[in-house]
């Protein structure tokens, strides 16, 4: 099992950005509360598995001060056993990387970090409504290095308005200085309810072309694979096996508790979300009541998931599923993955089906033709 918590507070809000978090921290004070609440009326979710990882994301968990992190992780080890070895990822942003912060960190246990820097450029940066600048991004990573943070991930993002290949070969270079054992790397999107996606509508958004993203992104990883990274996931890179353990386990589809405003739960048979209105999350919580929707995964959810989470990462899935699908749902798909093969997409090796890189960048068309469709109720049911 795995445990994510969501911190829905941040400095401001980045223009591309589509998760819920709210650019104030006026609620601080209710929420933690609340959240402790949760954690206490959520230890029965699972059972009695124990955590592997621990997940602490949003929102920017690297913005509560140290004593109500110290809240956070108190209360955690209070409702949920954490054993020995288990990885503790902390979202965090540049400039909270200071020597306070990150000594502390450690003391609560966190191992490794998944910092925010998207671009070394500033021009880039304030075009996108980041909170940090590039001085203070490379000054953050100097003070992770001689804090002795070994298990490090940078999120990078390519397709910035603004931004050319110049200025990505530009920050991998800054990065080749420090010891960055994880890279997610990924290619600019519209989300829904962000800035961009009103300014793009208003027509005052304008962004490289896609081809000439997708071809730098290829020329990243053929960069990061030269500095002997591992392109494990369509978006992630990682050196000597530093995998996120947390992120793999939600590929590989096992349980996991996701507490606070918008988290999501998995238990193998049904998918929960929380509220997504913090404000409503809070009220719920001080009557002790859990407030979330929750919706069960029929056979061809749980294929489906299956085809789309297991294909993103290089160890593929297992070829038979698509030769007898569980419960028989959907015919042969072999000549399917044949024709990917053909095409470079794909590949078969040990028993599995392994998309390429090729294949991740029309993963989308691959899902949606692996995909199936019908209702639990309608046994056979039929493929689209
Ligand atoms: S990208 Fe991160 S820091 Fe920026 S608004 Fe979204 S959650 Fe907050």
């Amino acid at each position: 099992m795995s445990v994510y918590v969501h911190i829905p507070f941040c400095r401001s809000k980045c223009h591309y950005c589509g998760f819920y978090s709210l650019a104030s921290s006026t609620r601080k004070e209710a929420f933690l509360p609340a959240l402790e609440r949760e954690m206490e009326l959520r230890t029965a979710y699972l059972g009695k598995t124990v955590p592997e990882t621990l997940y602490l994301g949003g929102g920017t968990p690297s913005f509560l001060s140290i004593p109500e992190l110290e809240r956070v992780v108190s209360a955690l080890h209070k409702h949920y056993a954490f054993p020995v070895g288990t990885e503790r990822t902390l979202e965090a942003n540049p400039e909270d990387l200071t020597p306070d912060r990150l000594g502390a960190w450690k003391a609560l246990g966190f191992n490794r970090l998944s910092i925010g820097i998207q671009t070394f450029d500033d021009a880039v940066l304030k075009r996108i409504g980041r909170s940090h600048s590039a001085a203070q991004a490379i000054a953050g990573l100097e003070q992770v290095a001689a804090a002795g943070y070994e298990n490090v991930s940078v999120d990078l993002i390519l397709g910035l308005p603004g931004s050319a290949s110049a200025h990505v070969w530009a920050d991998l270079e800054l990065l080749d200085r420090f010891p960055v054992s994880h890279l997610s790397v990924y290619m600019l999107g519209i989300d829904p309810g962000s800035v961009f996606e009103k300014q793009q509508a208003a027509g005052k958004l304008s962004l490289p072309a896609e081809e000439e993203t997708v071809a730098l992104f290829l020329h990243v990883s053929e960069r990061l694979k030269e500095r002997g990274f591992e392109h494990y996931e369509i978006s992630n890179f990682a050196r000597n096996q530093a995998y996120s353990r947390h992120n793999t386990r939600y590929w590989q589809q096992k349980p996991y508790l996701g507490l606070g405003p918008s988290a999501h739960s998995y238990d193998g048979a049904s998918r929960q979300w929380n509220s997504s209105r913090l404000n409503t999350y809070i009220d719920s919580l001080n009557k002790g009541i859990l407030i979330f929707e929750r919706e069960e995964l029929t056979c061809f959810d749980r294929y489906n998931e299956y085809v789309m989470t297991s294909l993103r990462t290089m160890w593929g899935a297992e070829w038979d599923v698509f030769k007898n699908t569980p419960g028989d749902i959907a015919p042969n798909q072999e000549e399917r993955l044949a024709f990917y093969i053909e095409n470079d997409w794909a590949k078969k090796e040990a028993g599995r089906f392994i998309l390429t890189e090729a294949g991740w960048l029309v993963s989308d068309r691959i899902f949606s033709e692996l995909f199936v469709v019908g209702d639990a109720a309608s046994g056979g049911g039929k493929k689209e």
